[in-house]
């Protein structure tokens, strides 16, 4: 297959902002091709070679980048630096160049999808003294054959700028478009929740339908989308939802954690579908040895604690998250593990399992011990009992409690009222946290001068797969945030307006939504110039924060998607009306 026809079809859809049409874009292109070519395709619209928790990355430096550029265009280093300099991205300064030397390409042959594959899996796997030679050599390689479009699509591949806005749900549904029907799309959803592989999906559609992905199970070492909670106000209300009776647990500070178990191979990941199992080897280890069953795939949180044993917050549980020195991070930061589900044991996927069952059998599986514990849970039935437990909670240094329906399956990927979170934070006013996305930044004055001093964060709108924007943050960062802010931030500049962002706030620098941030604010309200929920609540208006300030909490344990949904915006909004009556 030609790689031209996939980079035209990445083209088209990045010219349009429609859903609807990138769906049906996609979904014409997904039905004439075959399943293999589907598979890497469907990768490749995300800018990956593999499903997302793959722990190998393409990741090549930009400059390296350029210095193929340089070489492939016959134009200096020093003129694309300068170009890089104004542009940013190295896909367009690519298309550009190859636009002009389209005529001296003499000995360039079509570009396949499978040499593209075959280069881009060089790049990813060079290793040794000479590897960014050779990761240079073969981008080269693959430029050399390509046309301006081609050129643009695999820079961005191998920078990890690939944004083209087909979001996992755009693809899911171009995928039911194209070997389904809408009636077929839970379940194909579903295949995706429980495997975390769209690729995988794609290909058993194209082979065996829709009746082969109902038959997909949950698998050890393929992660599972986590179940996330709602969140209401009071104990009556959650009680009220849950019909009168629950089981609660304690909500702990620290990192979710899934942990996959096969005989002695253990895998721990982040919601995220990160691989901590480097991070956490002794919970890994602890596991192994708690575990009675040969195969096993539960979810816990890992929580720091001192040398008493007693909880400590969220922040210590972070030096656990670094790359190096995790032997002298293991001594200095002690951690326990709560676990909470079990998702499968032995092949027994649990995941359609009710709650109470799911818990039995977590309790029949492992020995537990100091470092390897349940979290705690009672069943509730009435709001002063809510209440106490809520207090134990608090008292034990949890952020809050975790009210689960017994009777409800796990339903993964999914964030419902099924589970509901309720907080500290809950109590005082609205000083409520929002897990918010960076979508651009303003440059400061004064003190701030020539460093960015505000952002434009946005939430997620589940509908539309774009990010509509909240609010401005300027408050809440420290001296050494602000400094840190563009070593964070300025690999994901985009030239303009991301496409997948909704505002109306022109900030001096735009961000391919990437980077999560925690922030409190004192209220929602009306707003003329943000975008969330938009002609939702009032014709010309969306919602906002009112004095949002940054905690301190960067969320790298969160995607985008995984962020605040324009939707929980609205319910909080619509809370907060309800209290005030
Ligand atoms: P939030 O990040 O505020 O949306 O809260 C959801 C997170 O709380 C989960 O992803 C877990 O990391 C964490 N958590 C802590 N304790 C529990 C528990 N008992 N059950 C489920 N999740 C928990």
């Amino acid at each position: 297959m030609l790689y031209s026809e996939i980079a035209d079809v990445f083209d088209r859809l990045e010219s349009t902002s429609s859903r609807l049409e990138m769906t049906s874009i996609l979904s014409d292109f997904f039905k004439r091709m075959e399943p293999g070519p589907l598979k890497s395709t469907v990768y490749l619209c995300q800018g990956k070679l593999h499903p997302d928790h793959y722990a190998a990355e393409l990741g090549m430096a930009d400059k390296l980048v350029l210095r193929s550029i340089a070489f492939v265009s016959g134009v200096t280093e020093s003129k694309i630096d300068e170009l890089w300099k104004k542009e940013g991205d190295p896909g367009t300064i690519a298309e550009a160049l190859i636009k002009t030397r389209k005529q001296a390409a003499l000995f360039s042959e079509p570009l396949t999808l499978e040499k593209v594959l075959k280069n881009l899996t060089l790049i990813e796997n060079a290793e040794g003294r000479d590897s960014q030679d050779k990761k240079m050599k073969y981008l080269s390689n693959l430029l050399m054959d390509s046309g301006p479009a081609e050129a643009r699509y695999i820079c961005r591949i191998v920078t990890g700028r690939m944004r083209i806005g087909a979001g996992s749900m755009t693809i899911l549904d171009a995928l039911a478009g194209a070997f389904g029907t809408k009636e077929d799309r839970p379940d194909i959803e579903r295949a995706f929740n429980i495997t975390c592989d769209l690729g995988l999906v794609a290909e058993t559609l194209a082979v065996g339908g829709v009746d082969a992905v109902r038959k997909m199970k949950v698998t050890v070492g393929n992660p599972i989308k986590v179940m996330l909670a709602e969140r209401l106000p009071s104990m009556p209300l959650i009680l009220d939802r849950m019909g009168g009776r629950c089981a609660m647990e304690f909500k702990y500070d620290g990192i979710r954690v899934q942990a996959h178990i096969d005989n002695n191979n253990v895998k721990l990941y982040s919601r995220r579908l990160e691989d901590l199992t480097s991070n956490f080897p002794d919970i890994a280890a602890e596991l192994r040895k708690r575990c009675k069953a040969e195969k096993a795939i539960i979810e816990g949180e890992c929580v720091a604690v001192d040398r008493e044993g007693n909880m400590l917050p969220f922040q210590n549980v972070t030096h656990r998250r670094k790359k190096h020195g995790m032997d002298k991070a293991v001594e200095d930061h002690p951690v326990k593990m709560f676990m909470f589900d079990m998702l499968l044991v032995n092949d027994e996927d649990l995941t359609l399992c009710p709650l109470e069952q799911r818990r039995s059998k977590l309790i029949e599986t492992f020995d537990l011990s100091e470092k390897v514990q349940l979290t705690t849970m009672e069943i509730i039935s009435t709001p002063g009992d809510g209440e106490k437990f809520f207090s134990g909670a608090l008292g034990k240094k949890c952020e809050g409690i975790m009210a689960k329906s017994l009777s409800s399956e796990y339903k993964a990927g999914s964030r419902g009222f099924l589970w509901i979170k309720y907080k500290k934070d809950y109590e005082e006013a609205l000083t409520d946290s929002f897990d918010l996305v960076v979508v651009g930044a303003f440059y400061g004055r004064g003190k701030r001068a020539g460093k960015y001093g505000a952002l434009l964060m946005a939430v997620f709108d589940e509908e539309t797969g774009h990010y509509s924007t909240v609010c401005k943050l300027g408050t809440g960062f420290d001296d050494a945030f602000l400094a840190d802010l563009p070593e964070m931030l300025d690999r994901y500049i985009s030239e303009g307006r991301p496409h997948t962002v909704d505002a109306e706030m022109m900030p001096d620098v735009w961000f391919l939504p990437t980077v999560v941030l925690e922030v409190v604010a004192a209220e929602i309200s009306l707003s003329p110039i943000h975008t969330a929920a938009k002609n939702i609540v009032k014709e010309d208006a969306g919602l906002g924060l009112r004095f949002p300030r940054f905690t301190g909490r960067v969320r790298d344990d969160k995607g985008p998607e995984e962020c605040m949904t324009a939707n929980e915006v609205l319910s909080m909004y619509e809370m907060q009306a309800q209290g005030k009556e």
